[in-house]
C-alpha cells in the first residue's frame, strides 16, 4: 500500500544520522547535543529511592504537585516571576513534547507561525502536521541576532503564533532586553500567541543573563515557555521537561498533552522535586559550561576555523568557507571519518537548506574527551 506522507520531505534527523556515523567510526560525538558526562549520583539514589518506595504508577496527567510547586519556586528565586503551581506549570515528557502540544493547542488549518531561521528541527513540522504555515524571517548573520523590522514585515493578518528560542541552538545567541520589548512592541495589540524554547535556560557566558519571555509582563500573558530538565540535569535521556504559560493557554495545553503522553514517569518526577530543593544545583550550571567553552575555544584559537565564543547553550560554531569550498555536510562526515571528530552540518538548520559553511560541536563532553577532539581538530589538514 502507498500511503502519501505528511511529511514529504523530512527524512532521518541530522542528529541521529551523525550520532550513528560517529559511533560506527569510533568517533568523539560533538554532534548530536547531549553530556557526555553522567549526573550527579544523588539524582540517580532519589530516583531509585521512590521506585523502591513504590511511586510507579500514573502520575497526576499535569505533573505531581509537588514538582509543580518546585518549579514554581525555581521561577520565582531565577526569574522573579510568580506562577500558580495549579494552573500555570504542567510536567511534560521532554521540551519536544512541550513543543509540539503548544503549538497543536493553539494554531489552525492556514494558521501562519512566524520561525526565525536557522531553527531547531522540531519547529516547522509541528506546524506543518497542525495545518500551520511556516513564514520563515531570517536571523542576522554573523551573530544570529534578531531583525526586528524583518518580523514587523512577516507579520500578517493570519499570523497565530512566533517561536522563539533563546539562548539558541545551533548559535547560542542569548536574547536582550531590547529584543524582548521589540517582540512586546509588536504583538501588543494583536491576538498573536508566543512559544519560547529556553531548554538552555542556564547556560550562558561571560555574565549574561537569560530573560525569560516570562519576566516581560506583556509577553507573560501570550507565552508558552518550554524548558527540559534533561539540559538542566544531565539526564537528556530522561525526556523530562515543562510547560509554564497562564493558565487560559495551561488548559489548552493539557488537553493535548493528555492525549499525547497523559503524564510522565512518575519516580523521575518525585527524584527531581527533590533535587530542585537545592538551588544551588542549577544555579552552579553558567560557571560550569563556561569553564568548558572557554576550554574548548583556546583549543579551537590554534585551528584554521574562524568562530565567536557563543553566548549560550553547549553549542560552539565554527565557520570554514575561507579554507575550503567543501559543503558542511561533507565535512562533518569527513571530519567525523578522517579525523574521529563529528559535528553538525548547520545548513540543516535552515529552511532552504542553504549552506554557509559553518560547523556546530556540542562541548557537553568531559574535558579529557574535549582536548582529545581538539588535538586532531588542530592537526587537520582541510
Ligand atoms: N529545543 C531545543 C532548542 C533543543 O536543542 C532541544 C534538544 N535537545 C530540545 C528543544 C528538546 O528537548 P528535550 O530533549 O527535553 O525534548
Ligand atoms: N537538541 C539536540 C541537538 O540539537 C538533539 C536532540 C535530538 O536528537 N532530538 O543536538
Amino acid at each position: 500500500m502507498v500511503i502519501s506522507s505528511k511529511l514529504p520531505k523530512v527524512g532521518t534527523t541530522i542528529f541521529t544520522v551523525m550520532s550513528k556515523l560517529a559511533s560506527d567510526c569510533g568517533a568523539i560525538n560533538l554532534s548530536q547535543g547531549f553530556p557526555g558526562f553522567d549526573c550527579d549520583p544523588l539524582l540517580l539514589e532519589l530516583v531509585n529511592k521512590y521506585m523502591k518506595a513504590g511511586f510507579n504508577q500514573y502520575a497526576p496527567m499535569s505533573g505531581v504537585p509537588v514538582l509543580r510547586e518546585r518549579i514554581a519556586e525555581k521561577t520565582k528565586l531565577v526569574h522573579g516571576v510568580d506562577l500558580d503551581s495549579e494552573s500555570e506549570v504542567t510536567v511534560v515528557s521532554g521540551a519536544t513534547e512541550a513543543l509540539y502540544a503548544a503549538v497543536a493547542a493553539v494554531v489552525r488549518k492556514g494558521d501562519e507561525v512566524i520561525l526565525f531561521d536557522p531553527a531547531y528541527d522540531c519547529y516547522a513540522p509541528a506546524v506543518e502536521l497542525n495545518g500551520g504555515i511556516p513564514v520563515f524571517v531570517a536571523l542576522s548573520l554573523p551573530d544570529f541576532s534578531m531583525n526586528w523590522e524583518k518580523v514587523k514585515a512577516a507579520i500578517s493578518k493570519k499570523t497565530r503564533l512566533i517561536m522563539v528560542n533563546t539562548p539558541h541552538n545551533p548559535s547560542g545567541y542569548v536574547w536582550t532586553q531590547q529584543d524582548l520589548d521589540s517582540l512586546a512592541e509588536l504583538v501588543q495589540d494583536t491576538d498573536i500567541l508566543i512559544v519560547s524554547d529556553e531548554v538552555y535556560e542556564h547556560i550562558t557566558f561571560d555574565g549574561r543573563v537569560h530573560l525569560s519571555l516570562l519576566t516581560h509582563p506583556l509577553l507573560k500573558e501570550r507565552t508558552f515557555v518550554c524548558g527540559s530538565f534533561g539540559k538542566t540535569f544531565h539526564v537528556t535521556g530522561w525526556k523530562i521537561g515543562y510547560c509554564l504559560a497562564p493558565a487560559y493557554l495551561s488548559a489548552e495545553f493539557r488537553k493535548i498533552h493528555q492525549f499525547l503522553t497523559f503524564s510522565t514517569a512518575t519516580p523521575l518526577q518525585y527524584a527531581l522535586a527533590e533535587y530542585l530543593s537545592e538551588p544551588t544545583r542549577y544555579f552552579c550550571l553558567p560557571d560550569f559550561y563556561q569553564k568548558k567553552r572557554d576550554l574548548f575555544c583556546e583549543g579551537l584559537s590554534k585551528t584554521p576555523f574562524k568562530f565567536t565564543p557563543a553566548q549560550g547553550s553547549f553549542f560552539q560554531m565554527v565557520s570554514y568557507g575561507h579554507l575550503t569550498r567543501e559543503s558542511d555536510y561533507d565535512l562533518s562526515v569527513r571530519l567525523t571519518k578522517k579525523i574521529g571528530v563529528a559535528s553538525i552540518p548547520v545548513s540543516v538548520f535552515f529552511s532552504d537548506k542553504i549552506d554557509h559553511k559553518i560547523l556546530r560541536f556540542c562541548f557537553a563532553k568531559d574535558d579529557s574527551e574535549l582536548n582529545v577532539a581538539l588535538d586532531s581538530l588542530v592537526e587537520m589538514k582541510l
